[in-house]
């Protein structure tokens, strides 16, 4: 398994035979194949000048997952952050329905679907799930952050994208993914606040982040958590 956190690259070590060196990303895990005569140090240096594109690639393979609706990992799913079980029984219903109950997720499909490949259907129905929790909590955030900050975008927008979990438009409107509710409430509030100083500021430059700043003192320690 591997994971973006705090800088550090883990990586998978394959001592091959006759190859030379060579970084792969495979499956979201990076593997380095080096011929057995290169110490372990010299790996973790070179996993170090290296560590950019890695990054690159590392992000490249998470929004494809993303674009791919692979909500379900573990049979969990995830909401503001939290792991909820995914539960998923046959019954004598006609329609498929979803309900949240503490910390699980009970999707209840007509038994007619018992031998189906039911992966779309059940994707479908988390979409939703995420559509409607995400309307709430993206308007609330959109309150929030209008007073914090003293202004707003010209319009917001719910939509779903591929690649990423909000964006501020030339127009100076916010589109927001449903998906982001996945994320916990604090990552919520950075990348929305992010996305609201572009209004006043198209790029990353000093008055952009003067402004994150003043409304998140510490927005730093949460940008880390990506
Ligand atoms: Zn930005």
């Amino acid at each position: 398994m591997n994971t973006i956190k705090k800088d550090i690259i883990t990586y998978t070590i394959d001592r091959a035979r006759n190859a030379g060196f060579y970084i792969s990303i495979e499956k979201g895990e990076v593997i380095v194949k080096a011929p057995w005569y290169v110490t372990n140090k010299s790996i973790q240096e070179i996993v170090e000048e290296k560590k950019k594109w890695i990054t690159e690639k590392l992000r490249q393979y998470e929004d494809q997952n993303i674009s791919q609706r692979n909500y379900i990992k573990n049979k969990k799913a995830q909401i503001f952050g939290s792991d909820y079980n995914v539960i998923i029984k046959y019954e004598n219903e006609k329609y498929p329905k979803l309900d949240i109950e503490e910390n699980k997720i009970k999707i209840t499909l007509p038994n007619k679907y018992k031998k189906n490949d039911n992966q779309d259907i059940i994707n479908i129905l988390l979409e939703k799930m995420y559509n409607k929790i995400a309307e709430e909590e993206i308007a609330n955030q959109m309150e929030k952050n209008r007073i914090k900050l003293g202004f707003a975008p010209e319009d917001y927008e719910i939509k779903r994208m591929k690649k990423e979990f909000a964006k501020c438009t030339e127009d100076k409107k916010i589109i927001v993914n449903p998906d982001i509710v996945t994320l916990s409430k604090e990552k919520i509030e950075v990348i929305l606040l992010h996305e609201f100083c572009h209004i006043k500021y198209k790029t990353h430059g000093k008055g952009f982040y003067n402004l994150m700043r003043r409304c998140m003192p510490d927005y730093k320690k949460y940008e880390a958590m990506f």
